[in-house]
């Protein structure tokens, strides 16, 4: 989250004085039902559904593009666990895939690891860096399988001029406190398409049988779960979506200006960016030819105060450390485990992609400081050149 404030508040109070605090029975045409059409209309899909999670957001996808038991679906190796949890949320099996050195998701690898089971790819744009999504797009449909993108953490981003979330078949956003418009917890559906909206809308509302839209459903209605956004999350993600456009100038303004210094040093190269209009100016990434290098570039830009860090070290976001996943213990009962529910037979290593902890490992993070001027992020870059100058 960058902002949040004045008109986030007066939005919360007036739906408390409303007494209506929930989406539906009374609520329709409230604060959720207008943030899905703004987002929609914003974003540029047919459908949006706001729900609680990012995690949900990307259960409530895969559910809705009918994928389950015996089904596949490629994540990158370098992700939140999350990807990977909502794969087997829905059923199916997550099959990791290396990245390449612009963070996101190795086309070639992908398309090496698609099988007769495999259903979608799943790009993670991570840190707002669009994923190569013209090399999948072509992938998938020579293959006939689906792009389902988990842009949980680039909202408001795009690839050659299309938002991303919306390049695929189906995407979704995430609302949690650390990205870049926030309500604390929440997420967004993403898709054009009827069925996966309906079939979503289902999954995320037990109750939907009662409700006044069942009867203009036409898919089966079946049993789901609950993740129904609260009109005081409909009534925050209002005023953060009319943020947005100024977060994303801001943060890509400052990336700018630091990138245009930065580009000349030496002893290390800027991340490829698969396209450079619609990164969302999150962080830069620099790498080094070696993880030694990059400890020693590391250490040299914290004692200057720069800062920085490596994707290696970000926990749950690198394939090897996500433990249930790679053990397979993909729920809370032997019998709903997807990996019992297929007879094939899959394996999974903390070495298992090799390239992915390689780039990992030569990568610095360098994040855009939201409160710095432009001006400040080309000082900052000078200074960091001359930290890295030394190593
Ligand atoms: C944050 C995140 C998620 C999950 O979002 P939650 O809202 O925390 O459930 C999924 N994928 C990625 C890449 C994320 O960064």
């Amino acid at each position: 989250m960058y902002e949040i404030g004045d008109a986030e508040l007066k939005a919360v109070a007036k739906v408390i004085e409303s007494g209506q605090l929930f989406r539906y029975r009374g609520g329709e045409g409230g604060q959720c039902d207008q943030f899905e059409k703004e987002l929609a209309e914003k974003i540029g899909c047919k459908y949006s559904l706001l729900v609680t999670s990012g995690t949900g957001a990307l259960t409530a996808a895969l559910v809705g593009c009918g994928y389950g038991p015996g089904d596949e679906v490629i994540v990158p190796a370098y992700t939140f666990m999350a990807s990977a949890l909502a794969v087997l949320a829905a059923g199916a099996i997550p099959v990791i895939a290396e990245i390449d050195e612009s963070m996101t998701i190795d086309p070639r690898d992908a398309e090496s690891k698609i099988s007769d089971r495999t259903r979608a790819i799943m790009p993670v744009h991570m840190m707002g860096l669009p994923s190569n999504l013209n090399a999948l797009k072509k992938i998938t449909r020579a293959n006939k399988i689906d792009i389902v993108e988990d842009a949980c953490q680039a909202v408001g981003g795009s690839y050659k001029k299309k938002r991303l979330g919306t390049i695929g078949k189906a995407g979704a956003f995430s609302f949690n406190h650390f990205k870049i418009i926030a309500c604390g917890e929440g997420g967004a559906v993403l898709t054009s398409d009827r069925k996966v909206y309906e079939r979503a809308l289902i999954q995320h509302d037990g109750g939907c049988a009662f409700r006044g839209h069942a009867g203009s459903m036409s898919e089966p209605i079946f049993t789901g779960f609950n993740m129904r956004a609260s009109e005081i999350l409909g009534a925050i993600m209002r005023g953060q979506l009319k943020r947005l456009d100024k977060i994303l100038d801001r943060l890509r303004a400052r990336k700018a200006a630091f990138v245009e210094v930065l580009r000349d040093g030496k002893g290390f190269s800027m991340a490829p960016v698969n396209c450079v209009d619609g990164d969302c100016g999150v962080t830069t990434a620099i790498q080094f030819e070696s993880e030694e290098r990059r400890v020693k570039a590391e250490a040299a830009l914290k004692e200057a105060g720069i800062g920085g860090s490596s994707p290696i070290n970000s926990g749950m976001h690198v394939y090897s450390n996500w433990k249930p996943v790679l053990e397979q213990r993909a729920a809370h009962h032997p019998k709903l485990n997807p990996f019992n529910l297929t007879d094939r037979k899959y394996e999974y290593s903390a070495d298992m992609c090799p390239r992915t902890t390689d780039i990992l490992s030569r990568t610095l993070f360098l994040n855009t400081v939201y409160g710095k001027t432009p001006a400040q992020h080309r000082s900052r870059a000078k200074q960091a050149l001359k930290a890295l100058g030394k190593v």
